[in-house]
Formats: C-alpha cells, sequence, structure tokens
C-alpha cells in the first residue's frame, strides 16, 4: 500500500512542476485508479448467493421433523421432478444427487462405453469429459466458436467416426449451442444427442426450453448454478426407455417392479429430500431471477459493445433465451494500451466488480492423459489409438478464447441495472489509465 501513496504524491509534485492548479491534480487524484490507491467504482457487495427467506426455512425444517429424509420414503423429489418436467415442456424429469451424476447416468443410458467416442467441446466444466471417461469412453474434442464460445456445431460433422456414440454439446453459460446444426448433424448420422444444460436453466432454442431438444438434457443445481440447492442435479428426456433405464441406473439399477429387483448396472445417485425440497422452494424464484438477469446483461451488452477492445459473447439467432449462468466477454489487450488480462482482472477487482478469467484449454490439464493411463483404458485400447487421440487434438480457437475470456458471476446480474452502469464505469476507467498500468 506504501507504493500508490508516494505515486500519488509524485503525481501532484509533477503536476505542480508543469503548471497544473492544485485542484486539477487533485480531481485526477480521485480518479485515479483503486489498484494504485484511488477511490473505487463500488465499494458494495453483489447481492449474496443463495436468496433465501422464511418459507424455505420452514420447508426445509418440514423435512427435518418429518424424519423422512430419503427419496425412498418421502415424496419431495417426486414433486420436484413433476415441477422441473412440467416447467421445461419435457415428459419425464428425474432429480438426482448431482450434474455429474446427472451426465453419468444419461451416458449409461444411451449405453455408452468401453471403444466409443463422444463428442464435446473443450470449453467446458470438467465434468463433462469426466462423464465420458468414467464410461472408458473417449472424448473427442471439437473446437470452439469464439464469437459464441460454444462449440462449433459446424465442425462436428469432420469428427464423427463409426465408433461416435453420442454427441454432447454444452449450453455454455446459459446460451445456447447451435441446436439446429447439432441436430441435424446428429440426424443424419443417427447419433443420440445429450445436452449439457448445466448452466442453461430455462434457456431456450427457438422458444424451447434447452435440454429438451437432444435424447437427454442434463443439468446442475450445485452452489454456483442458477438453481440453487447446495448440490443437486436432474435428467430430463421425453423418450420412456432412456427414462427407465436412467431411473434404474441412478437407483442401483433396481427395476420399476420392486425394492429388491435388481435389472440393470447402476449406483446410488438418487436425491435426497433436502436437497428436493430446496429445490421447490428456489424454484418459485427462478423465473423472476432469471428474467432480472437477462435484462441486465442485455443492458449491459450495449454498454460494454461500445468499449473498444470488448466482445461480448455472440448469441445465435435461434437462441430465444439466455439462463445468464455467466456474462461472457472478450477481452483484447490492443483496447487497453496493451495492459494484460491478468492485470485488467486485479485492476476491475480493486474497482470492486470481481471477474474471472475462466476455463483453461482442458486438454492440457493433467487428469486427461492420466486417466488415459490407467490400466482399465489400457486393456481397452492400443497405445497407438491413445497416442492418435491425444495427437488428434487440435483446438486453436479454444487456446485463444482461454486467453481471451472474461467471466462475470450470474450474482453480478442480481442488482439494479445502475449496477451495470458502474461496471462499464469502471471498465472504462481503466481503460483511460492503463498505460500508467502497463508501466507500473
Ligand atoms: C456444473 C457443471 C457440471 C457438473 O455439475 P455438478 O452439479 O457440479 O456435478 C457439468 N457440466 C457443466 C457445463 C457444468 O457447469
Amino acid at each position: 500500500m506504501r507504493e500508490p501513496q508516494s505515486r500519488r504524491s509524485f503525481l501532484g509534485v509533477a503536476g505542480a512542476a508543469v503548471g497544473f492548479s492544485t485542484t486539477t491534480a487533485r480531481a485526477a487524484d480521485s480518479e485515479s485508479l483503486a489498484i494504485l490507491g484511488g477511490k473505487p467504482v463500488r465499494s458494495e457487495p453483489y447481492p449474496h448467493w443463495p436468496i433465501i427467506d422464511q418459507d424455505d426455512e420452514r420447508a426445509w425444517l418440514d423435512v427435518l421433523r418429518s424424519g423422512r429424509w430419503c427419496r425412498l420414503n418421502g415424496d419431495q423429489a417426486r414433486k420436484f421432478e413433476e415441477a422441473w418436467a412440467h416447467l421445461l415442456g419435457a415428459k419425464h424429469a428425474i432429480a438426482v444427487a448431482n450434474g455429474t451424476s446427472a451426465l453419468v447416468t444419461s451416458l449409461a443410458a444411451l449405453g455408452v462405453g468401453p471403444g466409443d467416442e463422444v463428442i464435446v467441446p473443450p470449453y467446458t466444466f470438467v465434468a463433462t469429459v469426466n462423464a465420458v471417461l468414467l464410461h472408458h469412453a473417449l472424448p473427442v474434442f471439437v473446437d470452439v466458436d469464439p464469437e459464441t464460445f460454444q462449440i462449433d456445431a459446424r465442425a462436428i460433422e469432420a469428427a464423427i467416426t463409426d465408433r461416435t456414440a453420442c454427441i454432447m454439446p454444452v449450453h455454455l453459460g446459459g446460451s445456447s449451442a447451435d441446436m439446429d446444426a447439432v441436430l441435424s448433424v446428429a440426424q443424419t448420422r443417427q447419433i443420440p444427442v445429450l445436452e449439457d444444460a448445466c448452466q442453461a436453466h430455462l434457456a431456450e432454442w427457438r422458444g424451447r426450453k434447452v435440454g429438451t431438444l437432444g435424447n437427454l438434457g442434463c443439468f446442475s443445481f450445485q452452489a454456483s448454478k442458477n438453481l440453487n440447492c447446495g448440490e443437486g442435479g436432474a435428467i430430463v428426456t421425453n423418450d420412456d426407455r432412456l427414462h427407465d433405464l436412467c431411473q434404474s441406473f441412478q437407483n442401483n439399477g433396481r427395476s420399476s417392479s420392486g425394492l429388491f429387483a435388481y435389472n440393470l448396472p447402476g449406483a446410488n445417485l438418487r436425491i435426497s429430500e433436502f436437497q428436493a425440497v430446496l429445490l421447490a422452494r428456489q424454484l418459485s424464484r427462478l423465473e423472476d431471477q432469471s428474467r432480472r438477469r437477462e435484462q441486465n446483461a442485455q443492458y449491459l451488452t450495449s454498454l460494454l459493445k461500445e468499449i473498444p477492445g470488448l466482445a461480448p459473447a455472440r448469441m445465435y439467432q435461434n437462441c430465444t433465451r439466455n439462463a445468464y449462468h455467466l456474462y461472457m466477454f472478450r477481452y483484447d489487450a490492443n483496447g487497453f494500451s496493451g495492459l494484460s488480462r491478468q492485470r485488467f482482472l486485479q485492476a476491475l477487482a480493486a474497482e470492486g466488480v470481481p471477474a474471472a478469467g475462466g476455463y483453461t484449454p482442458l486438454y492440457d490439464e493433467p487428469f486427461l492423459k492420466n486417466s488415459l493411463d490407467t490400466r482399465g483404458f489400457k486393456a481397452i485400447y492400443s497405445a497407438q489409438r491413445i497416442a492418435n487421440l491425444l495427437k488428434g487434438i487440435h483446438c486453436p480457437r479454444n487456446d485463444q478464447l482461454c486467453k481471451e475470456a472474461i467471466w462475470l458471476t450470474q450474482t453480478t446480474l442480481l442488482g439494479p441495472r445502475s449496477d451495470m452502469d458502474q461496471i462499464a464505469l469502471a471498465i472504462r476507467k481503466i481503460q483511460r489509465h492503463a498505460s500508467k498500468l502497463v508501466k507500473a
């Protein structure tokens, strides 16, 4: 903290030396960057998450006192499933322990296993890829469309082989992947589609809720997500057969005919009644909160797109509703006197607007190579096939996006519209003084 002080007094002296009045010097001083000791644009925190009230408390306590904590003897999970399916316009919903479990269960229902390939985007949360690896199938990365941050659906066709068992688009940040292009190639090549909608609660493609467009759709209700019960997840589908398979898998392979009839492979990935009752309560606010995020995000885009060096994520034309789990934009240091993204993020945080640089290239993380190096994978795949898979990973646009991306999280969008003005104000302030920071 001493350095900024001495810089300020230095600037004051320099100002006097070249004939600035003291008032000008002082005005410039109050404008100086928070990271250099100036006053931050914002000092209040963003809205707290999750938002809970007395009804949540009462509902949760009712479950506690009932002693029915497991869905096998309660009805909270079933009630939530009905509400979620109804809200999304899906025939079935199955609530599970978390989003990862939803993905693992869905891939099991599709019969994805050893020898199979699954097409995934590289710009996603690691769980998308882990779900594939847990079934001893191989993830095949299709590069991103950097303008939208979504999988480049036009590049999927070229990645399909006779072993492709599933296409897994991710609706990243709450926007939608190009589902027209995904569904068209999937139909032509007769490959099932599993939508990872873990970030896209209530998002829409051509007026239909994402997650209901493919064969199966998965949601996460983990603490950071737009619908939150700490940990939770759900699968939606219109397919009766897939529904039965998912139902069975997440319930230790039970058949619907009885508690002690085990037909299929499975695990216990069930949701608890505590999670389910919180979801039911949180669901009552989801529509309002989503509308607010969307309105704020649209306004923020109108402000940020006027700032040289910033490119807010574009939406595909048929994405008719964006859930804005993340507000994503690309940062070009050339618009900010060469200021690095990392330094920009530090300066922005100091102004009271926390933001993140987002994902790193997943295929460079050790988990991938280490997973493929386990005995299970080695027993299934030849060393040559694994080497070819790793060598074949070529996602230069994702590499670039990972360097340029900036995210604001969904809670940043839950306050008043003036919060958006403040974000733009903080960014413009950093831009005006960027050259000083580059030198600092
Ligand atoms: C959060 C998330 C998941 C996993 O959900 P969990 O509930 O954390 O297991 C999967 N995919 C994406 C894209 C996610 O954001």
